[in-house]
This record gives C-alpha cells, structure tokens and sequence, in this order.
C-alpha cells in the first residue's frame, strides 16, 4: 500500500537491530548460499575422495575397500547433482530444506571418508594405502571444518564423522603410534571448533553492521524526499512518484491538481511562521486523507500542495477538487484561534492536457493561475486557450483601479540633460507600479490594459497631477514632460483635466510638455485638434515621443505646434544603430534646429552613444548614462547638485 509520501516504503523502518536469532539465521542463510553457488568445489572434493579410495581399494585388491568405494562414489555423486539442479540464490523458505540435505549429505560423506580411512588400519593394509587413506580424511575434515566456519554445527560435525572412526580404529588396533593419532584427532576437535566459532562472530557483527548502514542509506533516501512541515512527499518526492506514475499509466488518465492556498502570506505575517507550519500541516494532513489509494499528495513549496492520482474522467476530477476545496475550508482551530482557510485549484489531466510530466505540471500551475485570477476559493480546468499574458491582464484590470487607492502607484523623473552644457532642462515623468505580490509591474505591461479598460483617463489625470505638483517645487527653467496616450486625450474633458491638475499644483502651463505618438494622428479626429490647440494655446508644448518606430512621417512634425521630437532609443543602441540610423538623426536634426525645435535622444547608456549623438546633432540626451528615473526627492537632489556644479563652473570660470 501506498503511503502519504507516495513512497513504496513503510511508514517507519524495521527496528534497526534485529534479534541475535534472526541475525544468526542470516549469516547461516548467506552461507548455504554461498556454498551452492559453487558445485564445482563440491566436485573437485568428491573426485579426490573417488579416485582416492578406488586407487586404495585396487592396491590393496580388498573387496570391502571397493564395496566401500562404491557406497562413497554413489554420495559424491549424488550431493554434485542435487548441488547442480538447485536455483541459485534462492532465499527464503526454500533454504531451511536445503540445508538440512545439504548436512545430511554432507555427514554421510564425512562418515564414509572417515570409515574407509578407518578400514584400512583395521584391516592393516600395506602401509602406503593406510597413509593415503588417513591423510586423505584427515586433510578433508580439517579443510571442509576451515570451509564451513561460520556454521560451527556443521564445521565440527562433519570433522567428528571423519575423525570418530579413524580414533576407534587406532584404540581398537593399538600401539603407542596409533593411540598418539587418536590423541591428536581428539585435540584437533576443540581447536577447529575455535576458529569456526571466532569466524562466525566476525561473520554475524559484518552482516549486522552492513545492514546497519542500508537501512541508514535507506533513512537518508526518504527523508530527501519527505518534507519536514508535513510529513508529506516534497518536490523531490512528487518527481519521482510522478515518474513511476507515468511509466505504469498504461491507458488510464492521470489527473494533477495543482493546489495553492489563498492569502496564505497574511496568515504568516499576522500569526507568526509557526502558526504557518501548523495550518500547513493541518491542511496537509487533510489532503492527505482525501487522496485516493493509488495516488500521491505532495508539498510542493511554500503554500503549494500538489496530488497526483488515477481519474476516470472529468467529472470524477470536479468531485475530487470539490472535496479537496471543502476539506480545506473547514475552519482550522488551535488553542482559541480559529482559523479560515480557503484556497484555489488548478487541474490538468494526462494524456489530454499534457503528455509528458513537465507540460502536466505546466498546464495544471497555468489552471491555477487562472483560478486565482478569477477571484480565488474556486478550481479551473486547464483549457488549451489559456495563457499567462491573459491571466495577467485580467489581474491587472481587477487591480488596477484599486492600486490608485492602496497607494501603490507612484511617479519617478528621469533627467533630459543638454548635451553641450551637462545640465539638467526637464524632468520625464514615468509611472510606477509596486504591487504587492507581483513585484514592480513596468508601464509597458499596465499601460495598455488600462487603455483597454478606459482607466487610463482617470490614471492619466493622476499622474499629471501628481507629476505637477512635484514640478512645482523645481526651479522654474526645468520643465516637465508628462506621457499621454492617445485614449487619454480622445477622452471628453481631456484638456479641461490637465489644465485643472496644473492649477491645482501650482504649475505654470508653459512648463509642462506633454509627450505624444504618431499613432494620435493616424486618423484626423477633431477632439485630438481641439484638444492641441486648446492647451497650445495656454502655452503647453508637444513633444513627439518614440520618433523612428512608427511610420516617422515628417508631415506630422510639419503641421502639429512640436516644440521637441524624442528620436527612439532603438537608434541609439540595438541592432540596428549604424550609418544609416546616424544619416536619419543627422536630417531631421538639422530639420529640427531650422524649425527652431529640440531632439532628445532616448535610451544614452554609454558616454560614446552620448558623443555619437551629440555629434550627429541632436542637442539634448535621456538615458541611464545620466540617471535612470528615480523619486521625487532625488529628482529635486540631482537638480541641487546641478546647482552647486553650475556655481563650481562659474567661481573657477
Ligand atoms: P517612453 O515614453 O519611451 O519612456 C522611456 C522609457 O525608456 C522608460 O521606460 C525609461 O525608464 C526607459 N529608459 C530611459 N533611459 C533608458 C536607457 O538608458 N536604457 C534603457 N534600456 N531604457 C531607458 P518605462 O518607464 O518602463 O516606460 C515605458 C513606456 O511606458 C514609456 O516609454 C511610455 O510610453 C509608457 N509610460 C511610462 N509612464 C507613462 C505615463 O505616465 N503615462 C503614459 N501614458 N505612458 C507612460
Ligand atoms: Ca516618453
Ligand atoms: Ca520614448
């Protein structure tokens, strides 16, 4: 059975230190396997004492001696088989059986060696025939004694079977040299039967100890996969689990849901981390209990939980995340605390949404996203159509109203600094984002969703009201340049908005510049001229943004009142900076100072893009060879430096 892990373990190890009876069946298991896995050494054995006794029986010409010879042979031969129609590293049951007619003929065979040894003293063959057949058992007992050390009971037994009878022999027989043998056997008994015991204790402590360290080795292996908090598998644990899931789906689905824990950050940041391990290990625990046999829930990192199982179908996945979402909203209570815990499901399902373990995981954590996005405690099926891009923005537009409010908006200034003389002319106002789960969203990616949404009056109206008031505290030759989009400015009101910002803040009209593309004038619209003319006319300049991305049609800087043209920054750096994007700013830079106009040029990084430019003509520069866009309060510093430099330049002349 599966456990919550998802590993094939058991929940908690063998006791690390087995019996003294089991570790001594272990070693006796390992030698009878050892023994049989080697029936040649049982042949070479038998052939010795075939040939031995058959060459003692033809010199001595005794019938007995061959009649003993053949009873001999028949045992070697029949032990060599049975060794040879064994299986190999057989375990378990079996070995019990094998053991015992491994002894059985193992005593035999001793008895019969030692017999005929013992019949030739008896018998009182020549001598040469005696010796061979003494010195044949003897060299056995003691060989096969060295042989089975380990297993004292068959080592010692088998030297006693060949000993017995040469010692009853050489008392029955007599004679001062023949009891000496005797004597020698006897003392041969106790000497053999201490090294067979010291072996066997070496034998046991080295199996106890290599098993020791496996069992370790196996401890190690599933701790890397478990995660403390939970007890659960963690990513480590999933990935392998989600291999093996794979590798065995045959033609069943696999469903993947991909869990994550709604305003989890809130209940680490009021109750503390430890009241966060505590409601992970609850919620895990529960979700646990709700993953089939079959399948796997695992931690996957932070508030993340992920469970893997078999499905039948798209509807057994909806019942399954429903009783996931509903054990997860039963309220968690500790001591008096009670706790509402809700949370978001993702789902995808294998083979249909993903083949492979990666696009599974993939799809299911796009799910989720959507899930979340749609206003959290729901699931969401993985859906082909799906991606991040349209999640995201779907985010933003819920957001991004309330960002306005929350405060996390702000504007930053980026110096546009005259090229001849170093100093600081305006300031662009850029808009900024700090959300606080996202990070800093950059005005390229909310910019047009709020254009989309019509936020962007309201936005619009902001920043340059906030932009104003900033403005307002600068010395009065540094202007401000304020971006618009075009939507902003089709907008009814759009004029009367951004003149009464400047009221408000105190800001001179002339000192603001707005920033324009191409695209405003792309259709002829009335309300983009009434607007122009309205605010020219208090003495708001036009700067044309981005110039040299769009259709850079000189017409439009002909017939709109543009008091400056911002050449892109993709004509300063990038790939295509060269002779030809040098020729361009060069013309419309000697367009620019004939009709009395400034060109900024964008995106200056490095001091030679700074002198590349200045020579092609243009006379101002923004970039982040000056200074990146930063908040008001540097702004207003780096215009003080300015200040203390400019009365430097003018003491020292
Ligand atoms: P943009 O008007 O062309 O603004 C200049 C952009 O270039 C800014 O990016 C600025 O941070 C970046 N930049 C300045 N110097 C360098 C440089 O040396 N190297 C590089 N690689 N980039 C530099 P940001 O602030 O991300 O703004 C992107 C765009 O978003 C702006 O392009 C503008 O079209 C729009 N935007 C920004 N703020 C506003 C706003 O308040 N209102 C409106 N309507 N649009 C805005
Ligand atoms: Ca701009
Ligand atoms: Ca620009």
């Amino acid at each position: 059975m599966r456990n919550r892990r998802g590993t094939d373990e058991p929940e908690l190890l063998p006791p690390s230190d087995e019996s003294e009876d089991g570790l001594s069946d272990r070693v006796r298991l390992l030698l009878v396997q050892t023994l049989y896995t080697h029936p040649s050494s049982l042949a070479i054995g038998a052939v010795n004492g075939i040939v031995s006794s058959l060459v003692a029986a033809w010199l001595s010409g005794a019938r007995l001696m061959y009649v003993l010879a053949a009873i001999l042979a028949a045992i070697a031969i029949a032990r060599v088989a049975f060794a040879h129609r064994l299986p190999r590293g057989r375990k378990s049951h079996n070995a019990r059986w094998l053991e015992i007619a491994y002894e059985i003929g193992a005593f035999a065979y001793a008895g019969m060696i030692g017999i005929i040894a013992a019949a030739t003293i008896v018998m009182d063959l020549p001598a040469g025939v005696e010796l061979l057949m003494v010195a044949n058992a003897l060299g056995y007992g003691t060989g096969i004694c060295a042989r089975n050390a380990g297993r004292p009971v068959i080592a010692l037994g088998q030297l006693a079977w060949v000993t017995l009878p040469v010692m009853a022999a050489c008392l029955w027989v007599g004679g001062l040299a023949l009891y000496l043998l005797a004597l020698n056997m006897l003392l041969l008994l106790p000497a053999m039967a201490s090294i067979t015991l010291n072996v066997f204790k070496m034998l046991r402590r080295s199996i106890g100890e290599a098993k020791k360290s496996r069992q370790l080795a196996e401890e190690m292996r599933i701790l890397a996969r478990t995660d403390i908090v939970t007890n659960l598998a963690n990513r480590a644990g999933l990935n392998h689990y989600l291999d093996q899931a794979i590798a065995g789906r045959g033609e069943r689905s696999l469903g993947m849901f991909w869990i994550d824990i709604d305003r989890f950050k809130e209940v680490n940041d009021l109750l503390g981390h430890q009241t966060g391990d505590r409601v992970l290990a609850e919620i895990g625990a529960r979700l646990a209990d709700v993953v089939p046999q079959d399948g796997i829930v695992a931690r996957f990192g932070g508030d993340e939980f992920v469970m893997l199982c078999e499905v039948e179908d798209k509807r057994a996945c909806e019942r399954l995340a429903a009783r996931l979402l509903s054990e997860i909203n039963r309220p968690v209570r500790f001591n008096d605390e009670r706790l509402e815990v809700k949370a978001s499901v993702g789902i995808a399902a294998m083979p249909e949404d993903g083949e492979t373990a990666e696009t599974l995981m993939q799809h299911a954590d796009l799910a989720l996203y959507h899930a979340k996005a749609n206003g959290k405690n729901q699931m969401a099926f993985f859906d082909r159509s799906m991606t991040r891009e349209l999640v995201r923005r779907r985010e933003i537009e819920g957001e991004l109203r309330a960002a306005l409010q929350r405060d996390e908006l702000s504007i930053f200034f980026q110096p546009i600094v005259d090229l001849t003389t170093g100093k600081i002319r305006s300031f662009e106002a850029l808009v900024r984002w700090f959300h606080p789960e996202k990070g800093e969203l950059r005005p390229d990616e909310f910019i047009p969703v709020a254009e989309e949404t019509g936020a962007i009056v309201t936005l619009g109206n902001w920043i340059t009201a906030q932009a104003a008031r900033a403005a307002a505290q600068w010395p009065e030759d540094i202007t401000l340049a304020v971006n618009l989009s075009p939507l902003q400015i089709k907008a009814p009101g759009a004029a009367l908005g951004i003149l009464n910002s400047l009221r408000d803040a105190g800001l001179d009209p002339t000192r603001l510049e707005l920033e324009v593309t191409e695209t405003l004038f792309l259709e002829d619209s009335p309300t983009v001229v009434s607007f122009i003319e309205e605010l020219s006319a208090v003495g708001v300049r036009f700067a044309l943004d981005d110039f040299g991305t769009g259709y850079s049609s000189l017409g439009y800087i002909h017939k709109w009142p543009f008091s400056k043209i911002k050449v892109d920054r993709s004509f300063v750096s990038g790939p295509h900076v060269g002779r030809k994007s040098d020729a361009i700013i060069r013309a419309v830079s000697q367009m620019a100072a004939t009709l009395d106009m400034d060109i900024v040029a964008e995106g200056l990084e490095t001091i030679d893009q700074v002198g590349a430019v200045r020579d092609a003509g243009c006379n101002l520069g923004q970039g982040y060879y000056f200074s990146r866009p930063v908040p008001d309060y540097l702004a207003a510093m780096l215009l003080a430096q300015d200040r203390e430099n400019d009365k430097l330049r003018h003491a020292f002349g």
